[in-house]
């Protein structure tokens, strides 16, 4: 699995990040930056989480 943001949409809500820290990041703007496109395996639902979670749906996840 890997994940994308896209930074066009990206308005820095932070929801991401609050649900799964460890694939999302946030810079000092608290805009989304990915930790690890590459998702380990174990945090695969937790990077599905945080995408469901983004209210502006920046998040692209690909398999
Ligand atoms: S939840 Fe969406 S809009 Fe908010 S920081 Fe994450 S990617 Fe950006």
């Amino acid at each position: 699995m890997r994940v994308e943001v896209d930074p066009t949409m990206c308005e820095g809500h932070g929801q991401c990040n609050a649900v799964a820290p460890e694939i999302y990041d946030l810079d000092e703007g608290g805009y989304c930056l990915i930790n690890n496109s590459d998702v380990p395996r174990d945090l695969e639902s937790q990077a599905e989480q945080g995408a469901l979670a983004c209210p502006m749906l920046a998040i692209t996840i690909t398999r």
